[in-house]
């Protein structure tokens, strides 16, 4: 039987595709500065996500920018988002914040037309490389696993090593590709994976989810290349220090991420502890689906929601 976190992302998936919900979140979810979007989401405009970066980085956090978008459906809208991200590291490079940020595949055309979408990569990784970016291509749905490892091994064959790769857990497969990462040398993410995600594909319980995530943080302490163990469950980080620890991996090896507005008491603590920690920063207008995805992980964000909205009458 599904268990209820099941359940309720599912819930959230479908209300995710609701247009009707989403012009209702637009109009109110980041109309003012305590408006219920603004807990995950920096803001609208890269000077708003530049100003959160500022205020991580005083705090001994380093960030790495999201603009976010998903899912364009024509090869004009994949080239006005590959030019907005161009776009983006000029304004980030004077800003004085990390040079790193974080993007989706379908954002740049590959449910369009897969040539495109690698052309399109190419452009805003040459963009990154002339500018010193780090360039970190997020996971999405099981339809685009296979197909996003592969653009990320076609374009590490051609030479760009300023790009790194996500794995979930979640999916039974990341074990044998966080091996395959390893032996490129690759920069992994290893997360638990935040979609819907069908049995057979992907495990469905937390138990399954999380002896997977330990196995894998192990492969990728002992053998990756400077390794991102993204999770907020202070089970999996104690699990990554006592093993880094035990094994004489030095904490300058790896790092923490976190999601922006989430558990910032533990990255503080981290911080505290010497340890490294980045924050994803998520900004811009298509902050809906990524905003109902945090709500699926924890519905309790629910109702901090329906009080910021009854606040703000
Ligand atoms: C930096 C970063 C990048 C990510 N990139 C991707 C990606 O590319 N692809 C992908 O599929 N997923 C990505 N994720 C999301 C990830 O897959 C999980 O869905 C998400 O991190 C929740 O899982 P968890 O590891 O925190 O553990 P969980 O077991 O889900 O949660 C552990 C604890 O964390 C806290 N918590 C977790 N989520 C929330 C929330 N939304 N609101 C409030 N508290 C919460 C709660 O205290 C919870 O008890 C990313 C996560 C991080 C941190």
């Amino acid at each position: 039987m599904l268990g209820l976190g099941a359940v309720s992302k599912a819930f959230f998936h479908a209300l995710a595709g609701s247009q009707f919900l989403k012009r209702l979140a637009s109009r109110y979810g980041m109309r003012s500065g305590d408006s219920f979007a603004r807990r995950f989401i920096a803001g609208e405009t890269v000077e708003e996500a530049i100003a959160a970066a500022r205020a991580l980085q005083q705090r001994g956090l380093s960030v790495t920018l999201d603009y976010l978008g998903e899912s364009v459906r024509t090869i004009a809208e994949a080239d006005t988002a590959t030019r907005a991200y161009i776009r983006v590291f000029g304004q980030l490079a004077g800003a004085g914040i990390d040079h790193n940020i974080s993007l989706k595949l379908t954002q740049l055309g590959l449910t369009v037309d897969r040539a495109t979408c690698v052309d399109n990569l190419r452009r805003i990784l040459d963009e990154a490389d002339a500018r010193q970016f780090f360039v970190r291509i997020d996971m999405e749905d099981s339809p685009f696993t296979a197909v996003t490892l592969d653009v990320f091994e076609t374009i590490w064959q051609q030479g760009y090593r300023n790009a790194g790769i996500v794995l979930q857990s979640y999916l039974p497969r990341s074990e044998s590709d966080a091996a395959r990462m390893n032996a490129l040398g690759a920069r992994v993410r290893l997360v638990k994976g935040a979609y819907q995600e069908p049995r057979g594909v992907a495990y469905q319980n937390k138990t399954e989810v999380d002896a997977a995530f330990v196995r894998i943080m192990q492969v990728l302490l002992m053998g990756g290349n400077y390794p991102a163990i993204a999770t907020h469950d202070p089970a999996m980080i104690e699990a990554a220090r006592i093993f880094a620890r035990e094994k004489g991996i030095s904490p300058d090896r790896y790092e923490f991420q976190m999601l922006y507005g989430i558990r910032r008491d533990l990255q503080a603590a981290l911080t505290r502890d010497g340890f490294r920690v980045r924050v994803y920063v998520p900004f811009g207008r298509e902050w809906f689906p990524y905003f109902m995805r945090r709500l699926g992980e924890r519905p309790a964000n629910v109702g901090f929601v329906i009080r910021s909205v009854l606040r703000e009458g």
